[in-house]
């Protein structure tokens, strides 16, 4: 414990002292089952709260509620473009508002640095601003139709689809939970968010906050649960769109799920982006990009840069500014000012991590930074580890692992190295580091990913859109493309007569 350890805020206090409930059609409720779980800090492994567990029941009670919302003449359905969007702008206002509650509760969930959740809820912030801006520009088209002898009008226009379910993962909880329901809820749909079991607290400090926005009841129900809950919306008739985050494992089986009724499905899945340095790139910055590709967020991002590519006659510098790198992280509690990262999410992800780093070692590759064992006795820490000696049909290169866990293997030419990055399933990210401008877009335009980076890796903006090739996933996220997964397009065919 040191000196400078931040303290927690009485609403923090307050919103942490009685069990949490599910937020169905505006109401705060108990499980159907009365079924709870506890939510752990990652750091303390010690319980934060119980948590009303939702089952097949009460999504069917919250399919209902976010029906009843979406239906005309519902208020909602009667909110004018212009109403929801001053809506939006004044939640993303209310969250900056909140912004040191919001950051402090996830670092306690989630484990994250106090100064990395703050920067997940002003991105959530942002975006509720971000698509304000979108709600009147819904705009559709006019279309010439050619019919000899006979006139027509003809345009489209985008409508909401319906009932979004929306199911996140633990990484970034509170701006999953915004990537799913801004864009729905900009587009008039009305939502069912299922937050992940490791991580519900935001969602729910969100859900009260929408309410007291004035978002009326039901637009938004927010049911923490396990993959059971999420399992029950996807099969739900009632339920026309499924927006999934999570692993590319749990995306087929949602993909499987949803094909029963043909509801709509987007899917942001897992990745193993590589990340290319060629040796005349500005080695400093490579090194330090490689680093943050690599360990930002605990090394839990699904574009994370955990497949270094260097080329060879740079490899061995470049893996010794990035191990140490790796050593000057401080790792330790979210809640301690030295703290650049928390504690990993659970216990069952601190034991596939080092589980992977293991089975490398075992297989004969070398840490140049790190270890194969927890970084305390108490939470789930673990240090930045970089590894080398590593073929590319070993576990530890082919798997998604999630964790702060990056290899590195030299390379020769540009052909192999393409041919190296883009041998993986996913294909949500990828980057180059080079000073050529003209290797760097053309090794750019044949990485087979979502979202390249050239020359930087993380830098975002929530006017871009992001998803993945391959199985990375379906659709696009964020962005101007973002709220065409949230919309139908009607068209409608009028004759002058
Ligand atoms: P996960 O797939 O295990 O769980 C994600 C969510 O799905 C959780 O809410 C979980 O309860 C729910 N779920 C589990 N089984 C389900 C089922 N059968 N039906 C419906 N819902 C179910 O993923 P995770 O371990 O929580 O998160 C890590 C994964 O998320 C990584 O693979 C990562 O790459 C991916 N991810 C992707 C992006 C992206 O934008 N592409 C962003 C963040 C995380």
């Amino acid at each position: 414990v040191t000196s400078d350890r931040t303290e927690l805020l009485p609403a923090v206090r307050e919103f942490l002292s009685a069990p949490k409930q599910l937020l169905i059609g505006g109401e705060w409720v108990d499980a159907a089952d009365g079924k709870t779980f506890a939510t752990v800090n990652p750091a303390t492994e010690e319980v934060l709260v119980e948590v009303a567990q939702a089952s097949a029941a009460d999504a069917d009670r919250a399919v209902q509620a976010a029906r009843a919302a979406f239906e005309s003449p519902s208020p909602w359905s009667r909110f004018t473009p212009r109403e929801r969007s001053h809506l939006l702008w004044r939640i993303g206002d209310l969250i900056d508002e909140h912004l040191e509650e919001f950051a402090q509760l996830e670092s306690l969930d989630n484990g994250k640095s106090l100064d990395s959740a703050r920067g997940d809820a002003g991105v959530a912030a942002e975006l509720f601003r971000y698509f304000a801006g979108w709600a009147t520009k819904m705009e559709g088209t006019t279309i010439p139709m050619s019919v000899p002898g006979r006139e027509f009008h003809a345009y489209t226009r985008r409508e909401a689809i319906g009932v979004v379910a929306g199911i996140v993962p633990w990484n970034f909880p509170l701006t999953m939970a915004a990537f799913k329901i801004v864009p729905a809820i900009t587009a008039g749909n009305t939502v069912i968010l299922k937050p992940a079991e490791q991580t519900p607290l935001t969602a729910l400090r969100l859900g009260q906050l929408l309410l007291d926005a004035g978002l009326p009841a039901g637009v938004v129900n927010v049911l923490p649960g396990f993959g059971d809950a999420g399992a029950a919306l996807v099969d739900h008739a009632g339920v026309d769109k499924v927006a999934f985050t999570g692993s590319t494992e749990v995306g087929k089986k949602i993909a499987a799920g949803a094909s029963k009724n043909l509801k709509k499905v987007s899917l942001e899945l897992g990745g193993k982006a590589p990340n290319i340095i060629f040796a005349d790139a500005d080695l400093d910055a490579a090194i330090a990009g490689a680093a943050l590709a690599g360990f930002f967020n605990e090394g839990q991002c699904c574009v994370n840069g955990s497949r270094l590519y260097v080329q060879r006659e740079v490899f061995d510098q470049v893996v010794e500014g990035v191990a140490k790198a790796a050593r000057a992280i401080t790792v330790g509690d979210g809640f301690d000012a030295s703290t650049t990262m928390g504690p990993l999410v659970s216990q069952e992800q601190h034991e596939k991590v080092i589980g992977y780093v293991r089975g490398a070692v075992a297989d004969g590759a070398t840490l140049a930074a790190g270890s194969a064992d927890p970084a305390a006795d108490k939470g789930f820490f673990f240090a930045p580890t970089l590894i080398t000696g590593v073929t590319e049909d070993m576990a530890i290169q082919t798997d998604e692992i999630f964790g702060p866990v990056v290899t590195a293997i030299p390379f020769d030419t540009e052909d192999e190295v393409v041919a190296a990055a883009n041998n993986t399933v996913y294909g949500l990210a990828a980057g180059v580091w080079s000073r050529d401008l003209g290797t760097a877009h053309r090794v750019g335009s044949k990485l087979r990913a979502g979202t390249v980076w050239l020359n930087t890796w993380h830098a975002d903006d929530v006017t871009l859109p992001r998803g993945g090739f391959k199985q990375s996933g379906w659709g696009r996220e964020l962005g101007s493309f973002g709220l065409d997964d949230y919309t139908e397009l009607k068209t409608v065919i009028a004759e002058l007569r």
